[in-house]
């Protein structure tokens, strides 16, 4: 995240979609302010109604936008979609592990999954061939299929799909180079079109499948992509022909819904977000098991200065990496997790918690993997399934 240089824009930030910058603690509030993103604790529902949802229930996820359109589908029982995909640029890690885990989490609240596989962006951003991409797409997928992603989903190739590559044009016609720069700042010519085929996946759901709420749960870093494509989707129909009197019928789409969860910061440094360039910082799901202890045994945690403070002070979880970790992926049991929040504060050692916490994570990703190889022939299946959509 960066201030924005460009003195007319109406925002001071500028959040950076392919960027390694962490947003601090203090300034998720500001940009909430500054980008009209709602709170989602100001949404008077009952709590019943994120029972099934462990990253609203745990209030990891903290801020939406028409979050509530998304609850009426589900009170009336209407369909609605989820869409959200991934940049198959290397392994599973964290990060990915995040935004993967909470469309599955969506999806047991009634959604139907569309997801892309962002082979183009990924060439955009990081120069990954496309085949080196589907090699990696293959594994990405069976991690998803390992954490309940319901096989019936419509995955797709941003490649094989046209939807995605035609809006690069279609949208094209409705940005101008100022608005681009406003909301991502100076980039390559590529990451525009890049941005261009992501409203194609955002609206595919709609434009393939007729109108519908969307959700699009993300990180706030994502956040540009979503006033992009919220911007322009008025701009975009849902057509369909009449089969007797053969005549077109137009509908208007629905704004896409987000949610958005806030940023995982290093193990080793939390003032700073994960990154290949830190070693250290990260883990992928497929490393080394001996190496990943080692990572998780360096890892910040929010101890106090010695074992006096902490026994009289108790720690503090909040800060703590170790802890993080558990409430967004490796605990599923809440009262386990809450136990754990109570002996921290309650003066438990890092030292003992550290290791018990270990065991959790390690059996957790053990348990991922085995499970992971038998998903591989599926993977590919899907992945070689017939593109549906075609120009629009
Ligand atoms: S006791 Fe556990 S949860 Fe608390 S700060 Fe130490 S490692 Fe983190």
């Amino acid at each position: 995240m960066s201030e924005n240089p460009d003195n007319n824009s109406k925002t001071s930030f500028q959040l950076n979609p392919w960027g390694d910058d962490l947003v601090a603690d203090e300034d998720y509030i500001r940009l909430c302010e500054e980008f009209g993103i709602n709170m989602v604790q100001e949404l008077e529902i009952p709590y019943s109604a994120f029972e099934k949802n462990r990253f609203l229930r745990r209030k990891i996820i903290y801020g939406h936008r028409d979050l509530g359109m998304i609850l009426k589908a589900i009170r009336e029982e209407k369909p609605w979609a989820i869409l959200s995909g991934i940049k198959p640029s290397g392994q599973f890690h964290l990060g990915t592990l995040t935004t993967a885990s909470e469309m599955v989490e969506f999806q047991k609240m009634g959604g139907k999954i569309y997801y892309a596989v962002a082979d183009l962006e990924s060439y955009a951003d990081n120069g990954t061939p496309l085949d080196i991409a589907y090699k990696y797409a293959v594994d990405n997928i069976a991690d998803i299929l390992t954490l309940g992603l319901d096989p019936k989903s419509y995955v797709y190739l941003q490649s094989r799909e046209q939807i995605p590559q035609d809006m690069v044009f279609m949208a094209g016609r409705h940005v101008t180079n100022n608005m681009m720069k406003a909301i991502y700042g100076d980039r390559d010519f590529a990451l525009y079109m890049a941005a261009l085929v992501q409203v194609g996946d955002i609206l595919l759901p709609q434009l393939m499948d007729g109108p519908m709420p969307t959700l699009v749960p993300v990180g706030i870093d994502q956040d540009p992509h979503l006033r992009l494509v919220r911007d322009l989707t008025r701009h975009f129909k849902y057509i369909k022909k009449n089969r007797k009197t053969k005549k077109e019928i137009s509908s208007p789409l629905f704004k896409p819904a987000a949610t958005y969860h806030k940023l995982l910061p290093g193990l080793d440094d939390v003032t700073k977000k994960m990154s290949k360039s830190r070693p250290n910082s990260y883990f992928n799901l497929g490393d080394d098991p001996i190496e990943i202890e080692k990572k998780l045994k360096r890892a910040f945690t929010g101890g106090r200065g010695n074992k006096e403070e902490q026994k009289k002070l108790g720690g503090v979880p909040e800060k703590c990496m170790i802890y993080k970790l558990l409430q967004i992926h490796f605990q599923p049991d809440d009262n386990k997790l809450q136990d754990r929040y109570l002996r921290c504060k309650d003066g438990m050692l890092c030292g003992t918690c550290k290791k018990e916490s270990i065991q959790i994570i390690m059996d957790f990703i053990n348990e991922h993997n085995e499970k992971k190889q038998e998903m591989v022939p599926l993977a590919k299946e899907i992945l070689s399934r017939d593109p549906k959509t075609f120009s629009f």
